[in-house]
């Protein structure tokens, strides 16, 4: 199931040139119907499930009915950020309710500049994560990860 707005909860992030939703959806599916300051999902079916819009809407108003393989009917799956941890409330199809909060990642928005020598690879033909490289991480062969 995709995304889907709470009308009741929704106030279009305060009538901001762009709502949060807008701006973190990767498939730019969010709209912002500006005359009731509402958003919506322009191309339900091809919203991924990704939860982007779910975790970032600061009213709570973004709801996504994940895959019945991992949220089986009945039961939902609800994050709610703050500014240094994420908690999601899971409800099962018997009515347990579960809690889990993690910390997050809190390195402000914009921040990163992926040409940064810290952040890039040395080199594409290198068979190591760029993380890798930066650390020097030697390689096993699949022979000798095998002991062959
Ligand atoms: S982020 Fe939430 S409050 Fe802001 S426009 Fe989208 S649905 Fe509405
Ligand atoms: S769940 Fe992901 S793909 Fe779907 S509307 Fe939200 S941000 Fe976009």
């Amino acid at each position: 199931m995709p995304s889907f707005v709470d009308s009741a909860k929704c106030d279009g992030c305060k009538g901001g040139e762009k709502t949060a939703c807008m701006y973190i959806c990767p498939s730019d599916l969010m709209v912002l119907n500006v005359e009731s300051m509402k958003a919506y999902n322009q191309e339900p079916e091809q919203c991924w499930e990704c939860y982007s819009c779910v975790k970032i809407c600061p009213q709570g108003a973004i709801a996504v009915r994940a895959y019945s393989d991992i949220v089986p009917l009945g039961g939902s799956v609800q994050p709610l950020m703050s500014s240094d941890s994420i908690m999601w409330t899971i409800e099962f199809r018997n009515g347990n309710l579960q809690r889990f909060k993690f910390p997050i990642r809190t390195t402000p928005e914009g921040s990163i500049d992926p040409k940064n020598e810290a952040h890039k690879g040395k080199d594409l033909s290198d068979n190591r994560l760029s993380d890798e490289q930066i650390d020097n991480v030697e390689l096993m062969s699949p022979i000798e990860l095998l002991g062959k």
